[in-house]
Order: C-alpha cells, then sequence, then structure tokens
C-alpha cells in the first residue's frame, strides 16, 4: 500500500519533473521555495505572488524613493541630457557655418588646422 502511496506522489502535477515556473524564495531552512509561481508573477501565494505592489501615491513615493540611487536616469535628469546634448549640435553647427564662410571669404586658410598640430 505505501508503495502505491508513493508511487501516486511521484505523479504528482507539480512534482519534480513539472517544467512550470516556480517560486525560488529564500526559505527558512536555506532552500530555495519550490511551490509553483502565481500566474504572471515569479512568487507562490506564501512569499509575496499575491502582492499587488504599491498602489497609493505616497507608497508609489516611498518605493521610489527607496530605488533612488544618484537622480542621473530621473525622466527630468534625461531631458536635461537631451536638452544640452541639442545646444551641443546647434553650436557646432553654427561654428562649421562660420568656418565654411570664413573658408570661402579668404579670411580663413583652408588647412588652418594644420597650424596647431
Ligand atoms: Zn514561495
Amino acid at each position: 500500500m505505501n508503495d502505491a502511496f508513493f508511487a501516486a506522489g511521484k505523479e504528482w502535477e507539480l512534482g519534480p519533473d513539472w517544467l512550470g515556473q516556480r517560486c525560488g524564495a529564500k526559505t527558512r531552512k536555506g532552500t530555495p521555495c519550490q511551490n509553483p509561481a502565481m500566474k504572471g508573477k515569479a512568487r507562490c501565494r506564501n512569499h509575496g505572488g499575491k502582492s499587488t505592489g504599491a498602489q497609493t501615491a505616497a507608497g508609489l513615493a516611498k518605493l521610489s524613493a527607496l530605488h533612488w540611487k544618484h537622480g542621473r536616469c530621473t525622466k527630468a535628469a534625461k531631458a536635461e541630457t537631451k536638452r544640452r546634448a541639442q545646444i551641443g549640435r546647434e553650436i557646432r553647427s553654427e561654428l562649421r557655418d562660420i568656418e565654411r564662410d570664413a573658408i570661402a571669404s579668404g579670411t580663413l586658410a583652408k588647412d588652418w588646422r594644420d597650424q596647431f598640430k
């Protein structure tokens, strides 16, 4: 009877050969949790799979503050970087135009850069 019982257990739907997503949270024993993860989640119902995450504005702000490192990747910082890059492009373009005009009018020699080598 016992053999039949364990044989039946080996054919359990979520047994060791199950290919689905496992939870993997660290258990008190130190081993990864082997429960099936909840649909669309990485954790089982016991290890935060039921959590919907922060919902309120205060909760979201707290979460954002927890993950804040230096602010270089914030939307504002990225926009500022883009703005500065655009200004640089405009200045270089203007300098190219000035150089082209100066060379065309003969104020600047065509090989004027060579004297700085
Ligand atoms: Zn788990």
